[in-house]
């Protein structure tokens, strides 16, 4: 064989080689869209691993972004059961990929994505975190509570009122009653000076903690009731 002849030859067997690798590739990107597209109906780029969790509400996702999950409020550092709803939390949900669904603004002014979040594509961590006496339902005048997520989370509140669980459990001290503005999802002690500014004939009156809780509203942050 000449010089020539044996320089056509490799050259040949490179460009089948390169026509290979093209057609492996378009093989492998084909593949990938069909196993995406097996997946469940909502978008695949809303999946996120949790490598951190910070709060009983709130996580570090792979990447970076912090998630605060949305429509449910979990007690601070300071307050009693921290350690245990951070806990429950990381049980849920650490290492795990969540799958978001955002509903309203999809950041809050910390610049947190605000979503409702799945495990195992149909259980709504959200929503257990309340069923479970570790959180209250957290609503704004703004919450988007005609979606059905929000209906889920009130009845887990009542259902982890039904079952005095966690921060859903009678109080040692309870004030004789509780009030609440008609336009707030805060409820407050008689005293609180955030409720001093309330027009008196506009004050919501409950009887006890529970009544308020049942009516999805949340404790004031300041007093604490
Ligand atoms: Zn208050």
């Amino acid at each position: 064989m000449t010089a020539r002849a044996r320089r056509t030859g490799r050259s040949r067997s490179t460009r089948l080689w390169r026509t290979g690798l093209v057609v492996g590739i378009i093989v492998l990107l084909v593949g990938f869209r069909l196993v995406e597209q097996i997946g469940p109906e909502r978008h695949p780029d809303d999946r996120f691993t949790v490598v951190r969790v910070i709060d009983g509400d709130t996580v570090e996702l792979l990447g970076g972004d912090r998630l605060r999950l949305l429509g449910v409020d979990t007690p601070e550092r300071d307050e009693p059961l921290f350690d245990e709803a951070r806990q429950f939390l990381v049980e849920l949900a650490l290492g795990r990929s969540l799958e978001l669904e955002f509903a309203g603004s999809r950041r809050d002014r910390y610049g947190r994505l605000l979503a409702l979040a799945y495990v195992d594509d149909s259980v709504l961590v959200n929503k257990v975190i309340i069923e479970n006496g570790l959180g209250y339902l957290y609503l704004f005048r703004d919450s988007p509570t005609d979606h059905p997520a929000f209906a889920a989370m009130m009845q887990a509140q009542r259902a982890a009122l039904d079952r005095s669980l966690g921060v859903m459990a009678p109080v040692a001290e309870p004030e004789p009653y509780y009030v609440a503005s008609q336009s707030s999802f805060r409820f407050h002690r008689p005293g609180c000076r955030s409720a001093d500014t309330y027009t008196p004939d506009r004050w919501r009156r409950f009887g006890s903690r529970e009544e308020a809780l049942r009516e999805g509203l949340s404790p004031c942050r300041n007093c604490r009731p």
